[in-house]
């Protein structure tokens, strides 16, 4: 054990030390693992090894590949180091410290082959592989230097506690460890072997969630045979507006969406508490629908679904709203590596060139504000939607699940920036420059959520029943608030719905139909039993005959659990970034 065999010789110990390091190797793979669930929220019935299961071939290689190098090298000074091999008690941890940084390396690095969003793979100067690599390299030679600052720090504090302890003490705290090693890694690894995939014969639904989308931006460009693949669904399925309910906050009514029922039932009423905290899945008191087809022993997958951290245990995969914050960062510097920067592709959505160090020049000038909304709004959606759709692509196949959930948010965020360049005519002070520079970003942006929903849609397959929605429309904003003068653009009542499959109507219009009937819907077309507790009704109208025959629509009174858990106030290091978001666009204080 690492740290009981102090007593031994040096040269005895050098060929034992890596194999005496493994449980510390363990132990940092599990602490790592366990964190990532703990921040980020993806949750399967197997979380970590699910993760690393998507492209299994190339993460176990590169896996391997990592964790070899890195422990290698870390062990390296060990073995040529007198004074550290003097000073044994460094060893595991610094070994361990590097297998961390490692398994962290190798868990960014899977989700660069995010194949799919052309961002990444296209155009590069460099080939998916090689990208692979560099990002390998790089994150390991980063996490080295970090590991070794660790390393030193932490084997400082652990052997000047380790020389207090008797041989016996020293003893208990290598089993200890190793306990707690092999402990992590059975919480990490439950339930892998048997990982639930959708059945063939029942119907499949997925419910695709466009915030913001709006029928008189969509309709145009639909009709200009602008967005192939929402056209095909219209075209073959139904589809009409789809009225929210106000106030129209999108926490709320996306919550809503998935559960059926209004916010006094659900609990989540604003993007924030009463104590200011950023709402989150432990206060929703309502279940929401893949829970409901997890628990009736259907395979779900839900992917960035607003309100889902921390993510809850399902039969499928969930990956929680707040996985993109975890991993903008890092994808952002692989997209750099691959000679793809987002910022070039940022500039494809308008007449503008994009400066990234535009926070230096002072705020009231014009180059910092051409800049920043377009950093602000375009930026951030584009890197969230583009990291949710290649989750979504990775994780869905192999699962296939019964019951899908994806949402995407760049649309709303684009239009609350940008409609005052898409419809200047309102606001009588848009200059013809302006036009220019911003006036196709909205539309640009829709053809782009096309894309995404096209390779999306090729995923899933031909026989899912797609339900696409918003949790409201768009319109203009004359009123503007001086403070928050970008904000053109504000939510209106009516949204959209699309609906197309083979359980679906052709060509019908949907008529009367309102965010609460989305998940009754659902569940009828899966032939589950709608609650009737839920505040929304099936709508039936839009589903075939030959379809209710064979599902005739059945009723349970309730789904939600007699205890409720208690909501936790989970404070987390994303919580100010959340905040600073909703504050640039006037949702709170
Ligand atoms: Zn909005």
């Amino acid at each position: 054990m690492t740290f009981a065999d102090r007593h031994e010789s040096h040269a005895r110990s050098t060929p034992g030390a890596a194999l005496r390091a493994l449980p510390v190797f363990a132990l940092g793979f599990a602490l790592v693992a366990s964190a990532w669930i703990a921040l980020a929220g993806v949750s399967t019935s197997a979380f970590t090894f699910s993760l690393v299961r998507q492209q299994l071939v190339p993460l176990v290689v590169l896996f391997l590949v990592g964790y070899g190098v890195a422990g290698a090298l870390a062990a390296a000074p060990i073995f040529i180091s007198r004074r550290l091999a003097a000073r044994r008690s460094h060893e595991g941890i610094y070994v361990g410290a590097m297998t961390a940084v490692s398994v962290w390396a190798i868990l960014v690095v899977s989700f660069l082959p995010l194949k799919g969003s052309e961002t990444f793979v296209d155009a590069g100067r460099l080939t998916t592989f090689q990208l692979n690599l560099l990002a390998l390299v790089g994150v390991v030679a980063a996490g080295l230097l970090g590991g070794w600052l660790a390393a030193v720090l932490v084997g400082r504090v652990l052997s000047a506690a380790r020389a207090r302890l008797t041989a016996g003490g020293r003893a208990v705290l290598a089993l200890v460890l190793a306990v707690v090693a092999v402990g992590l890694l059975l919480v990490g690894s439950r339930g892998s072997a048997q990982m639930a995939r959708g059945s063939d014969d029942r119907p499949r639904v997925a419910i695709i969630g466009v915030d913001g989308c709006d029928w008189e931006k969509l309709g145009p460009l639909v009709d200009a045979g602008q967005l192939p693949t929402f056209r095909r669904l219209i075209e073959e399925g139904c589809s009409g507006p789809l009225l929210s309910i106000e106030p129209l906050i999108s926490p709320r009514i996306w919550t809503s969406i998935a559960t059926g029922k209004g916010a006094e039932k659900h609990g989540i009423r604003n993007f924030v508490n009463e104590r200011n905290i950023p709402v989150n899945a432990t206060m929703r008191r309502a279940t929401p629908i893949w829970e409901i087809v997890s628990d009736g022993g259907g395979v779900v997958g839900v992917v960035g679904w607003y309100v889902t951290w921390p993510a809850t245990d399902v039969r499928g995969f969930l990956v929680s709203d707040r996985v993109h914050s975890l991993l903008r960062g890092p994808v952002q510097m692989l997209q750099s590596a691959g000679g793809h920067p987002t910022n070039e592709r940022l500039e494809t959505f308008g007449q503008f060139d994009f400066d990234p160090g535009y926070k230096r020049y002072p705020h009231d000038e014009k180059r910092y504000q051409q800049n920043r909304i377009v950093d602000e709004p375009l930026r951030w959606g584009f890197l969230r939607d583009t990291i949710y759709g290649a989750l979504a692509e990775a994780f869905l196949p192999r699962y296939r699940p019964d019951f899908a959930a994806v949402y995407y948010r760049g649309v709303d965020f684009v239009q609350h920036f940008f409609w005052k360049y898409s419809d200047p005519e309102p606001y009588g002070d848009v200059t013809a420059a302006e036009i220019e520079r911003y006036g196709d970003v909205i539309s640009n942006y829709y053809r782009y959520q096309d894309r995404l929903l096209a390779s999306l849609l090729e995923t899933l397959g031909d026989d899912v029943n797609v339900i696409i929605v918003s949790d409201h429309g768009f319109t203009h904003r004359l009123d503007i608030d001086p403070r928050l003068p970008q904000l053109t653009g504000m939510h209106d009542v009516r949204g959209v719905v699309i609906a197309s499959g083979p359980a679906f109507r052709n060509g019908a219009t949907i008529e009367g139909a309102t965010i609460l009937d989305i998940a009754p819907t659902a569940l009828a077309v899966m032939g589950r039993p709608v609650a009737a507790d839920m505040d929304g009704r099936p709508l039936t109208q839009i589903i075939t005959d030959a379809h209710l025959d064979a599902h005739p629509i059945l009723s349970v009174p309730s789904y939600e659990h007699a205890v409720a858990s208690e909501p936790l106030e989970i404070g987390s290091t994303m919580d100010e970034g959340i905040k600073e978001k909703l504050r640039a666009l006037g949702y709170i204080q």
